[in-house]
């Protein structure tokens, strides 16, 4: 059903999470702004709040609570449909629904086709004094919303979701539960896609997929798909994200060192470094297996800059095999890591079958050690690019001052440098003489323009 003129059409959508549920609202917005509802970034001006949710850790469940709170007071003072969205709405229908009368409609991930049928009928409800709750939760075996053009805010990188799902169902992982069976677009939908950003004028592709490189379609696996995308025309850098470590066959490795265009970075997350607790994990890897990947990709292309994820106090993780976790941090020295402390998640494997037991005191510990080793490694990795000049891709002004310029390397480090050293816009490829180096940033001159 689509509003009838004059209806409250403003929606205001907050995201929460991972690029997936960025991508994601790319996609409400678009389905959205096709029915006659008007897109605003000011809430307070806004008919519908849709709040798009991650239900990864439980911080992120806070965050989202937190948010939900500040809304009773705007929805006292007037007329408000407030809708939850994404993995939170998927997961937790029975305790979302609490928060009566504050959440009209829940939307899970395979279900924003519906979402203009029920803000709609929530808006009808509400103007005629009644309390609808609205639930959109299956999930499918097929959305991929191939045929959907995300809405996407101009810029110089675009995603695009190549699959959806995942079947590897890690011991501690909600994702399998929140965002169903593994399935992958069609190539071609993805390529013209791919054409069409490039008319827009964007840069950079970002590949994304829960387990991205295990996608497949007919006869299309991950790395073929990949190197068609990088030479659509017009793109200068693509990346993915979140590859698991069990799908790099030889030709992917050899897209990602060889290719041109494909960038140097591989997101490889290893979770743990001990096998034990990588068996209870369902990884599916050994440490040995992992760290033989890792050697076989620095022997095809020593550039190739290796990030993690890492999660410290997993059930019953000893102080002895925490220290093979940071003793693979040592060994195989990433750029950089996002090192999480476990949070036990309703519904998973680990749930189910392990216990949480080790105290919150000794996780922030671990978590510590691991990010202070970790501040000194991506110190010193960034430390050796210092006297080389690398292409950068501009992509705005830094953070902390509009005097200076930011980019990525190929590698994904961030890279700042002075606008008076070179006029360049967003999009422009840079070459940039490192100086200085931090463990999050490096500190250049731009000299000159990149070659593609
Ligand atoms: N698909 C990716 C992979 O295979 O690793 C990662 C997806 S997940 C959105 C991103 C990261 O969150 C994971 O790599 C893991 O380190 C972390 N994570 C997932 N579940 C977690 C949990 N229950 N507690 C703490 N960290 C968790
Ligand atoms: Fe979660 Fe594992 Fe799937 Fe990554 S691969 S989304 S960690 S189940």
């Amino acid at each position: 059903m689509s509003l009838d003129p004059g209806d409250r059409r403003q929606v205001h959508i907050e995201t929460f999470g991972c690029q997936m549920n960025e991508y994601d609202s790319e996609v409400v917005r678009a389905l959205l702004t096709r029915e006659g509802y008007v897109m605003t970034e000011d809430r307070e001006c806004a008919d519908v709040i849709l709040m798009n949710t991650c239900a990864i850790r439980e911080n992120a469940h806070t965050k989202v609570y937190t948010h939900l709170s500040d809304l009773k007071a705007l929805k006292k003072s007037r007329p408000l449909v407030v809708g939850v969205l994404g993995c939170m709405a998927q997961n937790l229908k029975e305790e979302l629904t609490k928060h009566e009368p504050l959440v009209d409609l829940l939307a899970g991930p395979d279900s924003y086709r519906q979402l203009p049928a029920l803000i709609s009928n929530a808006v009808h409800a509400q103007e005629q004094g009644r309390y609808l709750k609205a639930l959109a939760v299956d999930l499918s075996e097929y959305e991929t919303y191939d045929d959907i053009v995300p809405a996407r805010i101009p810029g110089v990188n675009a995603w695009i979701a190549v699959m959806r799902g995942c079947d590897n169902f890690c011991s501690f992982c909600v994702v399998p539960y929140t965002r169903g069976r593994e399935r992958s677009r069609e190539p071609q939908g993805i390529l013209d896609e791919a054409a069409r950003i490039a008319g827009e004028g964007f840069k950079q592709i970002t590949l994304l997929g829960q387990n991205v490189n295990s996608y497949r379609s007919g006869e299309w696996d991950f790395a073929r798909l990949m190197v068609a995308v990088a030479d659509v025309p017009g793109i200068e850098r693509v990346r993915f994200t979140s590859p698991h470590p069990k799908d790099f066959p030889a030709p992917l490795l050899e897209a990602v060192a060889g290719h041109p265009k494909i960038c140097k970075h591989i997101h490889l997350p290893a979770q743990s470094g001990n096998d034990r607790i990588l068996g209870m994990m369902n990884r599916t890897y050994t440490r040995g297996e992992y760290l033989a990947l890792v050697e076989r990709i620095r022997s095809m292309n020593s550039r190739i800059v290796l990030t993690t994820d890492i999660i410290a106090g997993f059930c019953s993780e000893t102080d002895g095999e925490f220290a093979d976790t940071y003793r693979l941090l040592e060994e195989v020295k990433y750029h950089s890591a996002f090192i999480f402390l476990y949070s036990e998640r309703t519904n998973t494997i680990a749930a189910r079958k392990f216990t949480d037991d080790v105290s919150p005191e000794t996780k922030s510990r671990r978590v510590t050690a691991l990010v202070e080793l970790q501040r000194r490694i991506s110190t010193q990795r960034n430390r050796e690019y210092l006297g080389q000049t690398l292409p950068v891709l501009v992509e705005g002004d830094a953070k902390k001052s509009t005097f200076q310029a930011m980019g990525k390397s190929d590698g994904n480090v961030t890279v700042i440098w002075n606008k008076t050293d070179l006029a360049c816009r967003p999009g422009d490829l840079v070459a940039c003489s490192m100086y200085d180096a931090s463990a999050s940033t490096l500190y250049a001159r731009a000299v000159g323009r990149s070659e593609p």
